[in-house]
């Protein structure tokens, strides 16, 4: 009986837990906002760098796990299985670099399934460019490449433009990255983890963490975008991180098994999401259902989401739901919510009191000034390849606009990945670069041959080809023959022309021999400028394409730079011996190029004179003039202490110098440990020292010639200047050597060069967001909240790509750089950059190694610390020539004059030695540049053109310019044009806005009027200040 007992219990016991629970559970996963209730919108996600820890492909294939267990080609498999099993649930996929690694391996029969997923609405492609780019240390134009390489696999593969942007991870954001690449490209909103602590604190409380973003004070409202700062960075809410390794209660609804918590789940669910309601506007709320690297076990996040979807719905006092961003807007959108207004942008970004993230300005500043130079490289490359056609085959520009892409990510370019991950975006680069160069050559060649167009490239088939074929009558001929190897290279660069060594223009030039030096131009302008070539023999001469012979001017390279050069080319059999900067000023026409020769004077005669000067021998203050300024540099402390103009005859006191901030090592202060890293920046203390050697005096050497004029300081043995003045220049040019620094003393150091005025600035300065827009900045102060101040120095850096200037009354003082910093004004008066890092301790921000970069060679026998080469360009100028000098001067060093080198026979005449692609005579407006002109892989032509002014900038030039878009294009037909959203893959037209109400707006505040796309058969654009417009071209071949 009893036995009988026992049974009856447990049958009835199990009946009842059947029947209240009804495993298996069919899980209702099907909901949908639902309105009066506070709906949770559960976005499921993961965040792939391309390159950190691991490199790009060690995250893709999921190799080198003793760094991170990491692997993307996992998370898309498992990702798309779940989705396919179940229409229910949705994903985002946001970086197309790794999406388009994994589709090249799928099969058609997965790629279908994909197709449709991604129709449906299940798979969502948000934010789309190839990375997920940073924002504080990356110019604008890169930016909107790298986003458009994205886009544009997209277009191709799916048809589908992103709508939503998806910055989770930088480490702050700029106001182009919302008005440009946000609503310029189409995009609705924009949603993002990091900002201030002090600014997110404020924003909860005032429920502003949603805003309305116009980044442009030009555009205003006519280029804003819906902004969302993320409630927990890009994770779960605490205690729903649902992944595979998680330390969290994992959801557990089956009473037959311990641990069964499903009342406290929901509980717990409905808690967090009524807290975070608290912090919003609107009864929707965002939960980002991921973290770096997720869904390698998609299953995971997904059966446990449908639990939560199933039993929080059933609760019924939340409604929770698969969600995207994209949807999530929709809901605000149509909320009806009037939002709050934000202007300028999120820099500097701090995590906590000493913690800001300000050091990454400047970190790997070689790899950072590579980009730089590699980015106008790509740009002429694009050009010239466009000039003469795309070759199907290789060579062309792909692999270096993929790499130039992939180092735009938010740990390439900004320095904050492992040295193997930086080495390996360099080896990228590198390789890219090579191709290009060749396709350069090739395309150079072709045109001196005097072949117009499409006569170089795949357009033409060989037969053509032949009929069109010149005779073979000069050197050049053999490189255009089918027979001969694209590969072979005959023109050629120096890529180490920045510490003086270029084995091309070194070499002994035989009578009856000379060096071509052939110089193309990328900009739309004409350009007057002076070369610099390294050489080892003064009795040389330059002669123009019609055998005129131009000024010259040779002077001994400073001996810091000869150092430098010994060491970096110690296994490339490099000659010792004299060697000398040759200087020589050459023009070159709009988007084209010229030729110059150089070759031995007859007579063994001298290139034109040069003056070297020991300081001992010259009476008071050292004096060096340009036709428009003078220089004084102090006699006692060596430094430049006044610019003379010659014009106005106004005199700016000025003093420039070196020093260092003593890194903290993370103990040195009360408070929080935090230790500069390769994010962070926190000086031990304020004080930043001079760089001196007090037994030596600073200025080594003065030259002043017809050229050029050089003063040559030496402040120590790592750190010198040769600060130089052109001829005609109203701007001086401070070539900088800094490294290796020491660390004998076990202190890191931070190398600043410091410029001193008595300007009246009043706490004010202005910094560049991305090389586009000036943004005012005031000395620890934020506009949008009361700002505790807790890092004088650190907490008042900002990102430069561009520059950064003070203002007086009518007077500006403006640096410009050649790659990214951090600068500042700590103190009125005065501006200082960033040049160089080297640090003893790792931050504690994730990468884990001490940004202390070193050098080696002989098999790691020969090791120093990295010295970096650089330069900073400054004008003094009343302030409408000053913005003028800005954007001119700007434009030529993002596209500076690329110089390649061929040796020629004295009998070979160049048949083309000038040409510019543009109409004849014409040059584009002083106000536009062309940033992108590029023959896609389709064959059509992508065309950008931008305004460089913001409005009231500049009296004269911030008006609007009209292109003529047949200037541009002598000699070919355009059967068609068709503008397009910035990214270029989406007609401009169909682009839909969203008319948001904002706080405060009386609907007077629209911004520059805007203009229609161009329509079918109008070629005249007119570009407003600050508008860019993309266009595609179609032309009859
Ligand atoms: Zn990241």
């Amino acid at each position: 009986m009893k036995m009988v007992g026992s049974l009856i219990y447990c049958f009835v016991v199990c009946i009842c837990l059947c029947q209240c629970l009804a495993f298996p559970v069919d899980y209702n996963n099907t909901a949908v906002p639902v309105k009066g209730k506070l709906n949770v919108h559960l976005v499921p996600h993961s965040h792939d760098d391309l390159g950190w820890l691991k490199t790009v492909d060690q995250y893709f294939v999921g190799s080198n796990s003793s760094i991170q267990v990491a692997a993307v080609q996992y998370i898309l498999d498992s990702v798309v299985s779940a989705l396919q099993e179940d229409p229910n649930k949705k994903f985002i996929y946001v970086e197309t670099g790794f999406f388009a690694r994994w589709w090249r391996q799928q099969n058609e029969k997965k790629k279908e399934i994909v197709r449709k997923l991604v129709a449906s609405g299940q798979l969502e492609f948000i934010n789309g460019g190839w990375v997920m780019h940073d924002e504080a240390t990356v110019m604008y134009v890169d930016m909107i490449d790298q986003t458009s390489l994205g886009h544009r696999f997209l277009m191709k593969e799916f048809g589908v433009l992103p709508v939503t942007g998806w910055q989770i991870d930088p480490f702050g954001h700029s106001a182009v990255q919302a008005y440009l690449l946000c609503a310029e490209v189409g995009f609705s909103s924009l949603f993002f983890g990091r900002a201030d602590y002090q600014d997110i604190a404020n924003r909860r409380n005032r429920r502003t963490m949603e805003t309305i973003w116009r980044g442009s004070k030009t555009l205003g409202a006519s280029a804003q975008v819906f902004t969302g700062i993320l409630p927990n960075l890009y994770v779960p809410p605490d205690g729903f991180d649902l992944g595979i390794a998680t330390t969290e209660a994992v959801v557990q609804d089956d009473p037959f098994l311990y641990d069964y918590n499903l009342e406290e789940r929901v509980n717990s669910f409905v808690k967090s999401a009524r807290d975070q309601a608290k912090q919003y506007r609107t009864n929707h709320i965002i939960w980002t259902m991921g973290e770096d690297f997720a869904y390698e076990s998609a299953g995971t996040w997904f059966k446990q989401m449908d639990k939560l979807i199933h039993y929080v719905n059933k609760d019924g006092r939340v409604n929770a739901f698969y969600s995207t961003p994209t949807i999530y807007t929709r809901e605000k959108y149509m909320s009806n919510e009037i939002w709050p207004l934000k202007t300028d942008d999120f820099f500097p970004y701090a995590d906590h009191s000493n913690a800001y993230w300000t050091g990454y300005f400047t970190s790997r500043p070689a790899l950072k000034g590579y980009v730089r130079k590699l980015s106008g490289f790509l740009q002429a490359a694009k050009q010239l390849e466009f000039l003469v056609g795309r070759n199907k085959r290789k060579p062309n520009t792909y692999s270096l606009e993929e790499a130039m892409a992939i180092v735009q990510h938010h740990d390439a370019v900004v320095g904050t990945s492992k040295q193997h991950v930086a080495n390996d975006y360099a080896a990228r680069l590198s390789h890219g670069s090579l191709e290009a160069e060749n396709v350069m050559s090739s395309a150079l060649v072709c045109l001196m041959n005097g072949k117009s167009s499409n006569f170089c490239g795949d357009k033409i088939s060989s037969e053509q080809r032949a009929q069109t074929e010149p005779k073979k009558e000069n050197l050049f001929e053999e490189i255009d023959s089918e027979s001969i190897s694209r590969d072979k290279i005959e023109l050629e660069q120096c890529p180490l022309m920045n510490i003086s060594y270029c084995p091309k223009s070194e070499a002994n030039l035989d009578t009856g021999r000379s060096l071509a030096i052939v110089l193309y131009n990328p900009l739309g302008w004409k350009r007057n400028e002076v070369i610099k070539i390294p050489v080892t023999n003064t009795t040389l001469e330059v002669l123009d394409s019609i055998g005129n012979k131009i000024q010259t001017q040779i002077v001994p390279v400073d001996p810091a730079t000869r150092r430098v050069r010994n060491f970096y080319t110690q296994d490339m059999s490099v000659q010792a011996g004299p060697l000398f900067n040759l200087y020589f000023e050459a023009s070159v026409p709009p988007l084209g190029y010229s030729v110059y020769f150089l070759k031995a004077a007859k007579n063994g005669a001298s290139a034109a004179g040069t003056l070297s000067m020991k300081p001992g021998h010259i009476n008071g203050e050292i004096i060096v003039d340009s036709t428009r300024i003078q220089l004084a540099f102090s006699k006692s402390t060596g430094l430049l202490k006044e610019i003379r103009n010659h014009h106005n005859n106004a005199v700016f006191p000025i003093n420039q110098s070196l020093c260092w901030y003593n890194s903290s090592d993370g103990n040195t202060r009360k408070g929080t440990y935090e230790a500069s890293g390769a994010y962070i920046f926190r000086p031990n203390i304020s004080r930043c020292f001079p760089i001196e050697d007090s037994k030596k005096q600073v200025i080594q050497s003065v030259t002043k010639g017809n050229v050029v004029s050089e003063v040559y300081q030496q402040f120590s043995p790592w750190a010198s200047q040769v600060v130089r003045l052109y001829k005609n220049a109203e701007d001086v040019e401070i070539d900088f050597l800094i490294g290796p620094i020491p660390i004998d003393d076990d202190l890191g150091k931070e190398v600043v060069s410091q410029f001193r005025t008595n300007m009246v600035s009043n706490k004010e300065f202005y910094t560049d967001s991305n090389g586009r827009d000036f943004l005012k900045r005031i000395r620890n102060y934020r506009a949008d909240w009361n700002l505790s101040v807790h890092e004088i120095i650190a907490g008042n850096y900002y990102p430069l790509n561009l520059g950064i200037y003070l203002k007086d009354n009518d007077t500006e003082f403006s640096l410009l750089v050649d790659r990214s910093v951090g600068g500042s004004s700590v103190s009125d008066g005065e501006l200082e950059l960033m040049l160089h890092r080297r640090l003893l301790h790792d931050d504690n921000k994730g990468v884990a190694e001490n940004l202390n970069e070193t050098v080696c060679f002989d098999n790691n026998k020969t090791c120093e610390g990295l010295t970096v080469q650089g330069k900073i360009f400054l004008n003094v100028n009343p302030t409408e020539q000053a913005s003028e000098w800005r954007r001119t001067k700007g434009q030529r060093e993002v596209l500076p004059l690329q110089i390649f080198f061929v040796t020629v026979g004295d009998e070979i005449k160049i048949k083309e030695p000038q040409f510019s692609a543009l109409a004849k005579g014409y040059e584009l407006p002083p106000n536009v540049a062309i940033i992108t002109l590029q023959e896609l892989e389709d064959g059509q032509t992508l065309l950008r053109l931008a305004h460089l002014y913001e409005a009231s900038e500049n009296v004269k030039l911030s008006v609007p310019a009209t292109v003529d878009i047949h200037n541009l294009f002598p000699g070919r037909k355009i059967k068609k044009i068709v503008e397009l959203n910035l990214s270029g893959v989406q007609e401009k037209s169909k682009i839909k806005t969203l008319n948001w109400k904002v706080e405060g707006d009386t609907g007077s505040s629209a911004g520059a009027p805007r203009r229609d796309a161009l329509k079918d058969g109008e070629h005249i654009v007119e570009l407003s200040p600050m508008e860019i417009r993309t266009f595609n071209l179609d032309f009859d071949v």
